[in-house]
């Protein structure tokens, strides 16, 4: 029968991955849409990691690499991981893979046996509920909404552990909110799962450099849950090398060693040009994420400022990452030639055929009530696109 498999047939689509494309599509037809669905940095890569990546082609890197990565490119993690971060791991506990994306997931099939249960503070990105669902473990979704700032208490993390509780999977600053746990919040929540020692956590740092108020702080630095923290990192948004394809992880040597095994049947060891180029990233200069970090910075004071002036929109300050995600219940029931928007798919959808403004519904970030618009773009686009969204909303009565 030509019907996918059970496993495949029951994951979600990618929405951030099909509302980009379906703006595309747009694109293609000659209307000018203004893309906030995906999230990637629209800078190019920097000219010197551009050149390792010629050099490393020039100079006949073109045979397999150990499958979790050269030994140069994980002693250069290492490097950054003990420099910037305090954190002290051997070239042994990095497996670097085709991005962040595939590192999440790698850990999650590593970690969980069907029936375990993964805490997933939402909003949260759309791969992790699906990454769970391919590992057969269960979901446990804890919200949180705008008033508190979309971040997890201890009382709430607390409340969601259970038994068969495997995992946790953090990500700050974050994708879809923006929001970034500071020092004493982290160790709040490590405070609790310090008392569960069977909870793996799985902190995705792909935000790390996108940072608006200071330092970024990792739970890996607390010693009381330190040994059981797996790191998700990579070069897609610090460096603006989305299309390149190298992540990481630096975790517990057991699990490093199943992701190794893993990747070695499923993968095997990600580009050798795009691990030359990480590996010139983390060794180069770093004044190239400060200058992009600045230019983000910018944008956020920017749609901030514009999205509170659009009627029914609850706004929050962002203080990471590159996406605004405002409560946007207010239109829910609201009409325009006859179509009703009921849902925030409805709405990115409305704003995407009337406005085209792309943007992407909350649902897919477990959050309905909410709308998502990567400001990953220039200050022109920005403007142009919340001046839209605002003529487009003001049709709904
Ligand atoms: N984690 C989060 C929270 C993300 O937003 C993304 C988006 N790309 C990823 C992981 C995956 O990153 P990569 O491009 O390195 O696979
Ligand atoms: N992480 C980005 C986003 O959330 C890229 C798309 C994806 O990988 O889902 O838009």
């Amino acid at each position: 029968m030509s019907q996918a498999s059970q496993r495949i047939a029951s994951l979600a689509v990618s929405e951030t991955l099909a509302m980009s494309q379906k703006s595309n599509e747009l694109k293609a037809q000659g209307i000018n849409v203004i893309n906030l669905s995906v999230g990637e940095p629209d800078f190019f890569t920097p000219e010197h990691i551009k050149n390792a990546a010629k050099k490393a082609i020039d100079d006949n890197f073109s045979f397999y690499t150990p499958v979790p990565g050269y030994l140069s490119l994980r002693q250069a993690i290492c490097q950054k991981l003990e420099k910037e971060n305090g954190l002290s791991f051997k070239p042994e506990q990095i497996i670097c893979s085709n991005g962040a994306k595939q590192s999440v997931c790698n850990a999650v099939l590593s970690i969980v046996n069907p029936g375990d249960e993964v805490i997933i503070p939402a909003p949260c990105w759309v791969s992790y509920i699906e990454m769970v669902k391919l590992a057969e473990g269960t979901s446990v979704i804890i919200e949180t909404e705008i008033d508190q700032d979309f971040k997890v208490t201890p009382a709430q993390l607390e409340a969601a552990i259970t038994p068969k509780s495997r995992a946790i999977i953090l990500c700050s600053p974050s994708n879809p909110t923006g929001s970034v746990y500071t020092k004493n919040e982290l160790k709040a929540l490590a405070d609790v799962l310090a008392k569960y020692p069977n909870i793996i956590i799985i902190a995705d740092e792909i935000y790390e450099h996108i940072n608006y108020v200071g330092k970024h702080e990792s739970i890996a630095q607390f010693e009381n849950v330190r040994d059981r923290v797996a790191i998700i990192n990579g070069v897609s948004k610090a460096y603006a090398m989305t299309g390149w394809r190298l992540g990481w992880m630096a975790a517990p040597q057991w699990l490093a060693s199943a992701c190794n095994k893993l990747q070695g049947q499923y993968t095997s060891g990600p580009s050798s040009i795009a691990q030359k180029a990480a590996e010139a990233a983390y060794l180069g200069d770093q004044q190239c994420i400060e200058d992009m970090r600045q230019a983000f910075a910018r944008r956020r004071d920017l749609i901030v400022k514009l999205a509170s002036e659009i009627e029914g929109f609850k706004v929050n300050k962002p203080e990471g990452a590159f996406y605004l995600f405002p409560e946007c219940s207010y239109y829910f029931g609201k009409s325009y030639n006859g179509r009703t928007i009921n849902t925030s798919a409805d709405l990115a959808m409305f704003l995407l055929e009337e406005g085209h403004v792309a943007s992407v519904g909350g649902l897919a970030f477990s959050a309905p009530n909410y709308i998502r618009f990567s400001y990953a773009t220039s200050d022109e686009n920005i403007v142009e696109a919340m001046r839209r969204v605002k003529e487009t909303l003001a049709k709904l009565k």
